[in-house]
């Protein structure tokens, strides 16, 4: 079973034992059963979870169709595979990067790298939820070559897809990570160091921009990883919400 359900499954068990409890202590020991009220005959089925998710994940999955096997720009050149992104698809968290390194060019999975890695651990020990609660992607899905920062027509080549992967899962809020990756959004050059931290908007979504875990590994001061905290507890924060 999910361990989650699990988890669920459990504290219904015990919130259902207290209150048995509770109506023993009160002298409470049996219950009539009543018979289930009559359905009209045309009610609306209600839209049910899985409907939701199948919605979610298909318009997703519609995206990385259009993808196809993308020569729309020079960087499909170089690529091992195109690296589309990873997680739930009704995500109310998703985590945007510049472009995928060369670990997840080989392995088809944005962040899994030694910066994914301090990503992983930021997201399930940080803000303790599970890396396959949120969906992590990147704004160029091939690799640039050595790393570079993408190029402004790579970029406006690929956008459209990053545009796509944000309709179909419609986050709460969306952390930009590193410098590229917020000036790529923004649309404009930002210094990162003032920005981070502070709310901005992409398509009417919430933006928190924030440190790239490669630049943590970079620069491990306690400092860095104290603002790179503030900012995801303020974007999971902003999450709950609504
Ligand atoms: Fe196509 Fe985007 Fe890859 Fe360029 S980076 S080839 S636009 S998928």
């Amino acid at each position: 079973m999910d361990p989650e359900l699990q988890g669920e499954a459990r504290a219904l068990l015990r919130a259902a034992r207290a209150a048995i409890h509770e109506w023993a202590e009160e002298g409470v020991h049996a219950f009539e059963r009543a018979e289930p009220a009559a359905l009209p005959d045309e009610t609306p089925a209600a839209p049910s979870k899985g409907a939701a998710t199948s919605g979610a994940a298909a318009a997703l999955e519609a995206v990385r169709a259009e993808i196809g096997d993308c020569t729309r720009c020079p960087l499909h050149e170089g690529r091992t595979q195109i690296v589309f992104g990873d997680g739930n698809a009704e995500a109310d968290l998703l985590f945007v990067g510049e472009g995928p390194g060369e670990q997840e060019d080989k392995q088809g999975i944005p962040f899994v790298g030694r910066a994914g890695e301090l990503l992983t651990k930021m997201i399930e020990r940080g803000l303790e939820l599970p890396r396959s609660e949120v969906y992590i992607c990147n704004i160029v899905k091939c690799r640039p070559p050595g790393n570079r920062t993408p190029l402004p027509n790579e970029v406006s080549a690929c956008r459209g897809f990053l545009d796509g992967q944000i309709d179909a899962i419609a986050p709460k809020v969306i952390v930009a990570l590193g410098k590229p990756a917020t000036s790529l959004m923004l649309g404009h050059d930002v210094a990162i160091t003032r920005v981070r931290g502070t709310w901005q908007e992409y398509r009417g979504i919430p933006l928190m921009p924030t440190f790239h875990p490669a630049y943590i590994l970079r620069q491990y001061t306690e400092e860095n990883r104290r603002l790179v905290w503030e900012d995801l507890k303020a974007a999971l924060a902003r999450c709950r919400e609504g």
